[in-house]
């Protein structure tokens, strides 16, 4: 990765151009998540950008829920998102912004459209207004509302807000025309009626006014300066011009909405409503499941949310959609933990190793390194004994000149220990390997070699008596193709990696553990990182695993540093 100054993003350079040139004095952005669901790492990159922007520029950044759909919502999502967004490391200006606390005066501006002839009531079914919208070469029909004078059209407004009506009866359109080639600008519907409580505002209203109608104008109430969206929006921004338009007030600031590529992750779905979709279908354990891709899911399976802030800089912005590849977000938490995860010794799959040659009765402690990228961590102490485990991946029976793990008759380092070498190993009657018999060398102390003598290969190990017992959800990758909703056939849960959790109950790992807490990091030497899950009991510690040491889904050859 460049470590050279950056340059400045285009939304960047907007921002820049319109302090200078006087057009705003201060900035102020915001981040408008509809609470419907958890944030995802999509998410993360929008907060990350709106309200960096408004640290960068000494700004303000709102947070505001754009809770128009009383149907969708809920309280869960809200406090969720707040939590998110607190934990990514941000802070809203004043309160928590709701859209819902517009609805007055978005219903003031509705009463004002209709009395300037802006807007009419339709009593066209939904079914019938999508059907005469035409397509966007063939201009949709007008409706046969569409004469109502402003009395009439104000007095079943009215009449529509006082419930008199039922849902889908009536509606409020736009008068633009049904010619543009844009598609939202045929007629587009303001507002519904929605018999249906708000978990806001209660009952107080049966109609609700539509995303369209309420999202720009409540970016304008807020005076917020650069309206950042992602790139579907283009298409809206001129049906938000054209309801600031009519309500414009050249005194107020007017807001500049600016697109930019949402960001798409391979081996991952980034819709709330797929996301949603596996977790009602019990494909995952919910929303904060460490394969989720959500916020809540990332910080479970260990990611930190610098990594995460580091990631949405890596990643910069675009004006094209892409797909940004995972290995990304793996390398900038490995990148993140190296420098500050407490190593320890831990023993997925434990093989049991009797050094024939060291005392019965004896332990000692060995010196090991906390973090040999901060010294500042210090040392630590690991028992050490005459019955040790290491992992069975670690002794071959056969092997070739390769392999430089144990195997019998040759010799092997255990880490910051002894050298060991292996004499013979116990069979049960499956014929697995069950137990090795090694002889160490009592002068190597520290893993130094007494005369010279090299061994290539070095192991991790836990002490037999001083082992403690944990729990390892071994966690990948969720889906095993790169891009799992890119295929018409075949739906993304078709493509779930069911390798993506192996759960691990007979670890070991060295008493050092004994004091972890909830969401405590570690990297497991020569393993991967881990963090504490909240399922953890006091006689029963779980651990997830975040990401391999290396990237083990990357095709190209790896080579493995020796330690
Ligand atoms: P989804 O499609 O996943 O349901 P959404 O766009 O409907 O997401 P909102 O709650 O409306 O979710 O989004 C809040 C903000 O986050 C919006 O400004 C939106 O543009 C932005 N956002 C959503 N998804 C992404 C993404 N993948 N990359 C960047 N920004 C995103
Ligand atoms: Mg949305």
């Amino acid at each position: 990765m460049s470590v050279e100054k950056k340059q400045l993003n285009f939304i960047e350079q907007i921002i820049e151009s319109d302090l200078k040139s006087g057009k705003h004095k201060e900035i102020y952005t915001r981040f408008p998540p509809e609470p419907n669901g958890y944030l995802h790492i999509g998410h993360a990159k929008s907060i990350c950008l709106n309200f960096g922007i408004g640290k960068k520029y000494k700004g303000k950044t709102n947070l505001r829920f754009d809770d128009t759909n009383p149907a969708r919502e809920e309280i869960e999502y809200v406090e969720s998102i707040k939590k998110d967004v607190k934990w990514l490391g941000f802070d809203w200006n004043e309160e928590v912004k709701f859209a819902s606390d517009y609805f007055d005066i978005l219903y003031e501006w509705a009463l004002e459209f209709i009395n300037k002839g802006l807007a009419y009531i339709d009593d066209q079914t939904a079914e019938e207004i999508s059907a005469t919208r035409g397509t966007p070469t063939r201009p949709g029909k007008k409706s046969p509302f569409i004469n109502r004078s402003i009395e009439e059209n104000l007095d079943l407004f009215i009449r529509m807000k006082n419930g008199e009506f039922k849902d889908g009866e009536k509606v409020l359109r736009a008068k633009i025309g049904m010619d543009s080639p844009n598609m939202h600008m045929r007629d587009p519907v303001m507002y519904r009626i929605k018999h249906t409580e708000h978990h806001r505002t209660g009952n107080k209203w049966c109609i609700y006014p539509m995303y369209d109608f309420t999202h720009g104008q409540s970016d304008y109430i807020e005076g917020i300066t650069h309206s950042i969206c992602t790139l579907e929006f283009e298409n809206h921004r001129p049906l938000y011009d054209w309801f600031i338009d009519k309500i414009y007030d050249k005194k107020l600031t007017r807001p500049r909405q600016i697109e930019f590529a949402r960001l798409n992750l391979s081996y991952t779905i980034m819709s709330k409503r797929k996301l949603a979709k596996l977790v009602e279908e019990k494909i995952v354990a919910g929303w904060d499941d460490p394969r989720m891709p959500t916020i809540s899911g990332l910080r479970r399976r260990g990611y930190t949310p610098k990594s995460i802030r580091n990631f949405a800089d890596k990643v910069g912005i675009a004006k094209r959609n892409n797909i940004i590849d995972v290995a990304l977000l793996e390398y900038s938490i490995r990148e993140d933990l190296n420098k500050t995860a407490q190593r320890v010794m831990t023993v997925i799959d434990p093989l049991k190793v009797t050094i024939t040659n060291y005392p019965k009765d004896k332990s000692e402690m060995i010196e090991a390194v906390n973090n040999p990228e901060d010294e500042s961590m210090g040392k630590r102490n690991v028992p050490f004994s005459r019955t040790i485990y290491i992992e069975k991946e670690d002794f071959r029976e056969q092997a070739n000149r390769k392999f430089y793990r144990l195997k019998p008759g040759k010799e092997v380092r255990l880490r910051y220990a002894y050298f060991i070498k292996c004499n013979e190993f116990i069979k049960n009657e499956n014929g697995e390997v069950i137990e090795l018999l090694c002889t160490y060398d009592p002068l190597s102390k520290g893993g130094k070699s007494p005369d010279g003598r090299k061994v290539k290969g070095t192991l991790h190990w836990v002490s037999v008596e001083h082992a403690l017992n944990i729990e390892i959800r071994q966690y990948d990758r969720l889906f095993s193709i790169a891009n799992p909703d890119g295929n018409k056939n075949k739906k993304f849960n078709e493509f779930i990696n069911k390798d993506s959790l192996i759960l691990l109950k007979n670890c070991k790992a060295e008493p050092f553990l004994s004091n972890a807490k909830d969401e405590d990091k570690f990297q497991f030497e020569r393993k991967g990182y881990f963090c504490v899950d909240k399922d953890s009991t006091e006689n029963n510690l779980i651990l997830n695993r975040t990401v391999t040491l290396r990237d083990n889904w990357s095709k190209r050859k790896i080579n493995f540093k020796k330690s």
